[in-house]
């Protein structure tokens, strides 16, 4: 069970903001996503980090405001994690939690995030 605040996550009120730049895969979420969904739903940046596609400013896997792949095994780790957990270091989500606009409208969400840990 979670120890953070639940959020308006399904249906999301605020048109799926969060997911507007795609998302980070590991190699296995990315072979995985690529061979149930299709290899195009998938790429490689110069990088050689695994990304989920972007279309109309969204996942490609959002549909209808709602990510399509939420119950695949495979469902990306930075997801799961989002917007409280780092997926890659198990810490407080390093990144700018903002881009969930709920965190706007809430600022004591960004407090929260940052000690990492239970709400007061
Ligand atoms: S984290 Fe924020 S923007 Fe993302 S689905 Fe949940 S409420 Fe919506």
């Amino acid at each position: 069970m979670s120890a953070f605040p639940a959020l308006p996550c399904f249906p999301c009120p605020h048109q799926s903001a969060c997911c507007g730049y795609g998302v980070t895969l590991s190699e296995e979420e990315a072979r995985d996503l690529s061979a149930r969904h299709g290899e195009e739903k998938v790429y490689r940046t110069r990088w050689g980090e695994w990304r989920t596609r972007v279309r109309n400013r969204r996942c490609i896997f959002i549909v209808n405001n709602a990510c399509s792949i939420h119950a695949d095994p495979s469902y990306p780790a930075v997801c799961r994690a989002f917007p409280w957990t780092d997926a890659e270091t198990g810490g407080p989500y390093e990144y700018d939690q903002t881009i969930c606009p709920e965190f706007l409208a809430r600022p004591e969400l960004v407090q929260i995030g940052k000690r990492g840990g239970t709400p007061a």
